[in-house]
């Protein structure tokens, strides 16, 4: 991909009353028992097999890009995950983990939403990924929680490139099976752990 990455999505922030009547629009589907994201497993291709997932990401914080197929519709691809575990890296510490697959598939959902809604394949910005005790203590103070996902490599915060957080609050919420954060600053979290979610300015 060329061009200059885009930090947060086209047009003005909503007003706190117009993004809280956005989020009250997403909390009715969560009280749903079945995840929504069902319904958007891979499709088979023409061989039969389900199709391979990429993925394009952009780290804001790095000015890195990845872009490639982490997943070949049967299986994890190791050079992906390994070069996935740096590119999600804490960069305050030059640390990484072994990044829990399932994070790559939150990204991939998200991705495919904006696809199947005739976006095209857009580019995720990932904010922060997986993060030392040392970042994440020094981040408390900007809401990041005490035993963080992100810890255990669980975690991403992401936004789309080109849309703003009206999309991206539809589509992360469709998507979501795990943890879901909704940030003012324009990104959500998503995480691989346990359902549920929060808010914060
Ligand atoms: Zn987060």
């Amino acid at each position: 991909m060329t061009g200059k990455p885009m930090a947060f999505g086209g047009g003005p922030r909503p007003s706190r009353r117009a993004f809280l009547l956005g989020l009250g629009v997403v909390t009715v589907p969560l009280a749903m028992p079945v995840p929504l994201f069902a319904a958007s497993r891979p499709a088979p291709n023409k061989t039969g097999r389900p199709a391979p997932r990429a993925l394009t990401l952009y780290n804001p914080n790095t000015k890195e890009w990845w872009k490639g197929v982490y997943h070949d519709g049967a299986k994890l691809l190791a050079p992906a995950h390994d070069e996935l575990n740096w590119f999600l890296r804490d960069h305050h510490e030059r640390a990484q983990t072994g990044m829990d697959p399932a994070v790559f598939d939150l990204m991939w959902h998200l991705a495919e939403r904006y696809r199947r809604a005739g976006h095209g394949r857009v580019a995720i910005n990932v904010h922060s990924a997986y993060r030392t005790r040392t970042t994440n203590d020094r981040l408390r103070a900007e809401g990041a929680a005490l035993n963080s996902l992100h810890l255990r490599g669980m975690a991403v915060d992401v936004s789309v490139q080109g849309y703003g957080i009206y999309f991206l609050i539809h589509h992360a919420e469709a998507i979501a099976t795990g943890g879901l954060g909704f940030y003012r600053a324009g990104f959500v979290h998503l995480d691989s752990g346990k359902r549920r979610y929060w808010f914060r300015r």
